[in-house]
């Protein structure tokens, strides 16, 4: 299921550009457009799902989809040795701002304490 007005369907069906880094038949990884570490990539599920909880709940078997290809993007970008991030945001405290679930993979240099501002 594709929502028509949801920007990473418009990603993952090709009608918004996005720069790929992996994907399969269940998911699609591009780099995010706003890098917040040297290496910051989106790994998204085809179909919509409002959040990480929602897509769990429905097909556990693609949250592990997810969370694999994002160690499959760690691998190709090289920082399976270094260290990576792997991010969920949920809601308004978490600065959830795309309402299609998607897993953050961030890492390439030190990352710093993630938490409350300030
Ligand atoms: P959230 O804050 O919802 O967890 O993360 C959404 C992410 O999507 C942000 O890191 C933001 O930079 C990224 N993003 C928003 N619009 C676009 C876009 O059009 N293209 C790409 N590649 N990333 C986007
Ligand atoms: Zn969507």
């Amino acid at each position: 299921m594709t929502e028509p007005e949801c920007l990473f369907c418009k990603i993952v069906a090709g009608d918004v550009p996005s720069t790929p880094v992996y994907e399969n038949g269940t998911v699609y990884a591009f780099r995010d457009i706003n890098p917040q570490a040297r290496v910051h990539v989106l790994v998204v599920s085809r179909q919509h799902y409002e959040d990480a909880g929602a897509l769990a709940g429905d097909d556990p078997a693609l949250l592990a989809d997810l969370v694999l290809a994002g160690v499959e993007v760690a691998r190709q970008e090289g920082i399976e040795r270094s260290g990576y991030r792997m991010v969920f945001n949920t809601g308004e405290d978490a600065g959830r701002t795309v309402f299609h679930a998607h897993l953050h993979v961030l890492g390439g240099e030190g990352l710093g304490l993630f938490g409350r501002v300030g």
